[in-house]
């Protein structure tokens, strides 16, 4: 395939256009898609038969840790990762960066270190903590797509959760300005104290049963039907809480779920011992679980799956030599995402084009961000070439995140990624470091003022 860096035309047999596969032909200009026309061989780039013409990704949960941990992650190794995972879009989340993004500074200083440093568009969630209740809207004028709670510990000091009260004063106050909130359901009565646990992963899994996110997604959806607000639930690990989901949206309740690549691919009964490169909050759950979650998947219960891309240094992941209480929790999975879900997927028999939407325009909707994710005019040229009978090997020299920690590590996995436009410039290749950095940063209009009283 020749990989024209900024085309005028890419051709695919298989283009993904309204949730299905056609012949079609991509027209760019100045980086947007112009038209989407019949499929012509004489395109800038055709690409092969064998593989298929995607919309960029859209991931809405990644942690980039920059500015202040950037031990951990950066700007510039996160989104690199992303690219090379076909995800051109990413909402990054409001810790584990310091300053933690609670205040329109924070979301400044946090802005101001991606200069010349993004591959990919990149939104901004803010966060909701004790301190700032009542300001939440300044945060959202101030250009994040909405923000982000924790009921349970976050695992860092500066970002406390909030109580029940605090958590109807978020939604009542966001209510006001359409707002959305996006919570870490894990109820702490629920939780085993922090402190060893041991190198069992059935120790760990144990210490933060089901109840302790369904009782939690129970507070969420309660205080959303009492408010009037808008919610989503981040990082869904139990499948048996999606029937108190599916309840609350039939009634109307402003709700939306998100799962992740590990739930959907990763057992409990298969983490070895000692690897806390599976630890993550919520737990992988069992075989059973995952079959409630890919049901979910399928009947439209799940609006998103997003990597929750949350890395560390290898130092804290190797905190405690493996005992599953002491290292951090956090899997680092923004490069791959697609290729882990595809390859569960496929195993099962489910069609790539079932999967793409929750990749794609789910997560785009959830943050806001109308109709990205989708191959249409006037959207910006972020296309992606997927060989989805291919298959990817994951070394650390291919991952590009800063500290190559992954569950999925020396594993095949089906389907690559073989090229990413990003604002129609191949930004990365197969085999290559990023090419570009012409990522973008999305701000949210601001609301219009309010009429004084
Ligand atoms: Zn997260």
């Amino acid at each position: 395939m020749h990989l024209d860096p900024r085309p005028s035309s890419v051709a695919a047999r298989r283009t993904f256009l309204d949730g299905a596969f056609r012949p079609a032909t991509v027209r760019i200009q100045d980086g947007l898609i112009t038209a989407v026309e019949p499929f012509d061989e004489r395109a800038d780039v055709v690409v092969p038969a064998e593989a298929t013409l995607l919309p960029g990704l859209v991931d809405s949960h990644v942690h980039l840790n920059e500015p202040g941990r950037t031990a951990w992650e950066g700007f510039a190794t996160g989104t690199a990762a992303a690219a090379a995972g076909g995800v051109t879009t990413v909402v990054e989340m409001p810790l584990n960066s310091l300053p933690v993004t609670t205040t329109p500074q924070a979301l400044a200083a946090k802005r101001k270190v991606t200069a010349g440093k993004l591959a990919v568009d990149i939104a901004y969630w803010g966060g909701a903590v004790p301190e700032n209740l009542g300001h939440l809207a300044e945060l959202l004028a101030a250009g994040t797509v909405g923000v982000k709670c924790f009921l349970a510990p976050s695992g860092i000091e500066e970002f406390g959760h909030l109580d029940d009260a605090q958590l109807h004063a978020a939604l009542a106050e966001l209510a006001v300005v359409d707002g959305l909130l996006i919570v870490h359901a894990e109820d702490p009565a629920h939780l085993a104290p922090p402190g060893p646990l041991g190198t069992h992963y059935a120790a760990f899994l144990d210490s933060r049963p089901p109840a302790s996110e369904a009782v939690a997604i129970a507070r969420v959806i309660e205080a959303a039907r009492a408010t009037g607000a808008r919610a989503h639930i981040v990082h869904v690990s139990d499948g048996a809480s999606l029937p108190l989901v599916r309840q609350a949206k039939a009634d109307g309740v402003r709700l939306s779920v998100e799962t992740c690549p590990h739930y959907l691919t990763l057992t409990a009964e298969t983490v070895p011992d000692g690897a806390a490169s599976h630890k993550c909050c919520p737990p992988i759950r069992g075989a059973a679980n995952q079959e409630l979650l890919w049901a979910g998947v399928l009947d439209g219960t799940i609006d998103a799956i997003v990597s929750d891309h949350s890395p560390s240094t290898p130092e804290l992941k190797e905190t405690g030599d493996g005992d599953f209480g002491l290292a951090w929790g956090g899997i680092a999975g923004v490069q791959t995402g697609l290729i882990a879900v595809w390859t569960e997927a496929r195993r099962r028999g489910i069609g790539l084009e079932r999967i793409l939407p929750l990749m794609t325009t789910g997560p785009a909707r959830v943050a806001g961000l109308g109709s990205r994710g989708t191959i249409a005019p006037q959207e910006p040229a972020h296309l992606v070439v997927f060989a989805p009978d291919s298959h990817t090997q994951i070394r650390p020299e291919t991952l590009q995140y800063r500290n190559t920690i992954s569950p999925w590590l020396h594993r095949t996995l089906t389907g690559a990624v073989a090229a990413t436009y990003v604002h129609g410039d191949l930004t990365f290749t197969a085999g290559h470091a990023i090419l570009r950095r012409g990522g973008r940063e999305i701000l949210p209009a601001p609301a219009p003022a309010k009429e004084p009283a």
